[in-house]
């Protein structure tokens, strides 16, 4: 009897996720469709609204939230279905809400009403999340894990993220899209076979084609690496589970 020999090639894999729902995403991603790129965007729909927002650099005196002087604009809700075409959603909160800083029941209704909000508007399931601003508490983890979400990423990194999210309601990402250290985890990441995730907000690349070219040319690398293929985030909690 002869036996066939089975090659079972496991990839490196990669995945990304990204938060707010801003202007910049619709430009992102497009870059994500042009390298075939999977993505998750986490999103708080109860900040956006029938109209699109504009970005713009603050001024002196303008005492509203920026990132390093740049107000970001949002989408506008009845931009969903078409900027995200294609790519995964998750709540993010309603309203940005960070766990903890309301009782754990109105928060949880934020993190539910936003992913209603999303499932009904392009009819998929949305069972990922976001913690805003990273923070979580023991009780909204398992608020979470009752209302049935299967993944929340917080802003913690791992060097390994399969190793060391023994727990994927409060997942730590290998890094963030800027850090320094992007390179050197993502190779050791492909050295072991393992998974690289990566997240950020689009509006941190501002409109300064020098970091869109810097992310571009990330997307184009990992795009081009023949032992790298591309996850969602909802791919990789479900591999911590097994
Ligand atoms: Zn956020």
């Amino acid at each position: 009897m002869r036996f066939r020999t089975i090659t079972v090639s496991m990839k490196f894999q990669v995945c990304t996720c990204w938060d707010d729902g801003v202007l910049n995403d619709e430009r992102l991603a497009g870059l994500f469709r042009k390298y075939g790129a999977k993505a998750t965007f986490n999103l708080n729909p109860g900040l956006m609204s029938d109209v699109r927002g504009t970005s713009y650099w603050i001024k002196p005196g303008d005492t509203n939230w920026s990132c390093r002087g740049y107000r970001t604009g949002k989408l506008a809700l009845r931009d969903i279905p078409e900027v995200y075409a294609g790519f995964e959603l998750a709540s993010h909160c309603w309203k940005h809400e960070n766990a903890g800083s309301i009782p754990d029941d109105q928060w949880l209704k934020s993190a539910m009403d936003a992913r209603k909000y999303l499932e009904d508007a392009v009819q998929k399931p949305c069972t990922g999340f976001a913690w805003p601003c990273g923070v979580f508490t023991p009780g909204t983890v398992e608020a979470l894990r009752g209302a049935g979400f299967t993944w929340g990423r917080t802003t913690q990194n791992a060097d390994d993220v399969l190793a060391e999210n023994p727990e994927p309601l409060t997942l730590k990402s290998s890094c963030h899209f800027q850090a320094r250290d992007f390179w050197s985890k993502y190779m050791a990441a492909r050295e072991r076979g393992g998974v690289f995730y990566f997240w950020g907000h689009s509006y941190e690349m501002f409109d300064c084609e020098q970091f869109w070219d810097q992310t571009e040319g990330a997307l184009r690398y990992i795009a081009e690496d023949p032992d790298a293929e591309w996850i969602n985030v909802a791919d990789l909690a479900a591999r911590l589970g097994k």
